[in-house]
C-alpha cells in the first residue's frame, strides 16, 4: 500500500473514524480498510490538521474544500462493483484525497482540476506520496478526458446543474457515475447507470458540494 500504513494514523483516530463511518451506514470492507489507512491530515492545511479526522468538510485554499470523510466513503462505496474496477475518472481533484482512495480500488485513476495553482499543489503532494496510478489533468471537467476513456466509473466532486452529456459518452456500456446534481437550487447525490435501455438514475442523499464551474483558471 504505497508508503501509507496504519501506523501513520494514530490507531485511536483511525478507530473513531471507522466506527463513525460504520454507524452512518458504510459497509464496504475495502472502503473502510482504505479509509482507515489514508492520512487525511496530509491533505489539509497544517493549521487544521487537528481536525483532519473529524466528520467535517475543511477548507483547502482557493475557496475549495476537502469533502467530509463520510461523503467520500459513501460516494466511493457507490462506485464499487466487482469485476469492473479498471479505469475511473474523477472530476474535481481538489486536494487529491478522494483520488488517493480511488487509486487503491481502481487500476487507473484520471482526475481533472480547473484551478491551476491547486492542480500544481496537488500534483506535488501526490508525487511526494509516490502514487503511480493517478494521472492529474489540468482542464475543464465538463470535457472529461477522452484520451483515457472509456471509463468503468466517473465521480464528480463538484455540483453541475445537468448531467454532462460528454461525460456520459466517456462511460463504458453499463458504466456508472456518482454525482451531486443541483436540482432547482438543492443538491442531491445521484448514482447513474449507463444501460442499453438508457440512463438509469437513482437519488441517494442530500449533499452540499462546491458548484461545478465552466472553463479553467
Ligand atoms: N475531490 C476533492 C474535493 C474537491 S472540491 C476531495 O477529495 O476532497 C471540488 C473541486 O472541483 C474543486 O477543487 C474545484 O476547483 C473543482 N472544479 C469545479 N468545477 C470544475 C470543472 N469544471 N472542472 C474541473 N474541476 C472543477
Amino acid at each position: 500500500m504505497n508508503n501509507m500504513t496504519i501506523k501513520d494514523i494514530s490507531s485511536e483516530e483511525s478507530r473513531k473514524l471507522i466506527n463513525s463511518l460504520k454507524k452512518k451506514g458504510i459497509t464496504n470492507i475495502d472502503v473502510l480498510s482504505i479509509m482507515s489507512k489514508i492520512q487525511r491530515h496530509l491533505f489539509v492545511e497544517p493549521a487544521l490538521r487537528g481536525r483532519a479526522y473529524d466528520f467535517d468538510a475543511l477548507p483547502i485554499g482557493f475557496n475549495q474544500t476537502i469533502s467530509s470523510p463520510y461523503i467520500v466513503a459513501k460516494m466511493t462505496q457507490l462506485l464499487v462493483e466487482t469485476d469492473s474496477m479498471k479505469n475511473v475518472l474523477e472530476i474535481g481533484t481538489g486536494c487529491g484525497y478522494q483520488a488517493c482512495i480511488l487509486s487503491k480500488l481502481f487500476g487507473r485513476v484520471t482526475t481533472v482540476e480547473r484551478i491551476k495553482p491547486l492542480y500544481d499543489k496537488t500534483s506535488m503532494l501526490l508525487k511526494s506520496l509516490n502514487y503511480k496510478n493517478i494521472t492529474l489533468i489540468y482542464g475543464d471537467g465538463f470535457k472529461g478526458y477522452k484520451i483515457n476513456a472509456p471509463y468503468d466509473a466517473i465521480i464528480m466532486t463538484a455540483s453541475p446543474t445537468n448531467i454532462p452529456d460528454e461525460l456520459i459518452s466517456q462511460l463504458k456500456p453499463n458504466g456508472r457515475m456518482v454525482l451531486p446534481l443541483n436540482v432547482n437550487g438543492s443538491q442531491k447525490l445521484y448514482r447513474i447507470k449507463n444501460t442499453k435501455r438508457g440512463i438509469l438514475k437513482k437519488e441517494v442523499d442530500d449533499v452540499l458540494f462546491v458548484p461545478m464551474l465552466d472553463g479553467i483558471v
